[in-house]
């Protein structure tokens, strides 16, 4: 069996509603699905997201680095991931999108090749229920309230609230409501996306002291580990997580050594595929760090299946899983990945285990101007 074809497909998928976060406003779901054929006519889907803030990837940049690396695949068995992987990384630098959205695909025909879920190709399952970790991303108090009241009643236990996007005492009053009507017992944070300056990000963190709030995401720039450090100082009550900041393993130990981070949010677009999410997975396990697995927002059904196979194998996921397909107006497979409110049931069917309909495809189909390479 060799790869015969690989097809980036930019895609926009509308919002239920936008998802307001420091330096975004997600009003429409920009996406790259990339549909890899065999010679004997298997099929496998994989999704990367764009995200110029957080990996520098456009909708035209993962298309055309999908095309760039066409060339080095074709003829390639596809069940040789970490052979496509070398053969990808020699031909191009970075651009862990593109590379993220063929390695899924691969994952997927792979699994389907093998008749095997995902999970058991990334490794043992260690759960097959997972809690799903609900936004309240509105920016505005009192929808963030009836959000998160509703989500309380759906039965969520764990929350992240997107701050960062007010003064530092705004969101630390809309932040402290929140957690007042959530109450104890349940897993709350926050994540201000770089949106912070130290100084406000420390003023964040002495207001919402207290308040019950278990971890905060990305307080400040990403590469600014000192920042981060006085942030972690504030209160120990108050774990800080990083996410943008992570993009290598490296990144992980660089946090954990400087006291930066005690946890962190871990993306396949960023690390460049699900393989090197679960080795990040299993690093954060050797040094006792918290893990939240996560897509980006609006990710579809093909990238959520992607983030839970991982998230069945991987030694913890204290700080829950984010799937964000359920924040779509409309997803692009028959049934979307299934959510039961409050978690997810692992995916045991061979591959992704989602069947992508291609006719919901070419709907939301985005034309992308782009010159082939390969
Ligand atoms: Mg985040």
């Amino acid at each position: 069996m060799n790869i015969k074809s690989i097809e980036p497909i930019a895609i926009s998928l509308p919002m239920l509603k936008p998802v307001i976060m420091a330096g975004e406003e997600v009003t429409r779901a920009d996406n790259v699905l990339v549909r890899i054929e065999t010679d004997d006519g298997l099929v496998g889907w994989g999704e990367a997201a764009s995200a110029p803030v957080m990996t520098g990837d456009t909708l035209e940049s993962i298309v055309s680095a999908v095309h760039y690396l066409s060339s080095v695949l074709r003829g390639r068995d596809p069940t040789d991931i970490t052979g496509a992987h070398g053969a990808m990384d020699g031909r191009m630098y970075g651009n862990h999108g593109a590379k993220a959205a063929i390695e899924i695909a691969l994952y997927d025909l792979a699994g389907k090749a093998a008749n095997k879920p995902v999970h058991a190709l990334l490794g043992i399952k260690k759960r097959s229920r997972m809690p799903l970790l609900a936004v309240v991303g509105g920016g505005d108090f009192d929808g963030d309230l009836r959000d998160a009241e509703k989500k309380k009643a759906a039965g969520f236990t764990a929350y992240k609230i997107k701050v960062g996007i007010d003064s530092a005492a705004k969101d630390a009053a809309r932040t402290r409501a929140i957690c007042e009507v959530l109450g104890p017992g349940l897993l709350i944070s926050a994540d201000a996306n770089q949106g912070f300056s130290v100084e406000e990000a420390i003023a964040y963190a002495r207001a919402v002291s207290g308040c019950g709030l278990d971890f905060f995401e990305q307080p400040v720039m990403a590469d600014n580990l000192s920042g981060m450090a006085a942030v972690a100082a504030v209160d120990a009550r108050i774990a800080i997580g990083a996410d943008e900041g992570i993009h290598a393993l490296d990144d992980i130990r660089r946090h954990h050594e400087r006291h930066a981070a005690r946890g962190v949010s871990l993306k396949a677009i960023k690390l460049g595929g699900i393989g090197a999410v679960v080795k990040a997975g299993q690093l954060c396990g050797d040094l006792g760090m918290s893990v939240n697995i996560s897509c980006k927002t609006g990710e579809s059904s093909v990238a959520c299946a992607a983030a839970l196979h991982v998230a069945a194998v991987i030694p913890n996921i204290d700080w829950g899983l984010t799937l964000t397909h359920t924040s779509l107006g409309a997803d692009i497979t028959g049934h979307p990945v299934p959510t039961l409110s409050s978690h997810t049931d692992a995916l045991d069917r061979p591959g992704l285990g989602v069947e992508v309909d291609e006719d919901r495809v070419h709907r939301h189909r985005v034309r992308i101007a782009s010159r082939d390479v390969a």
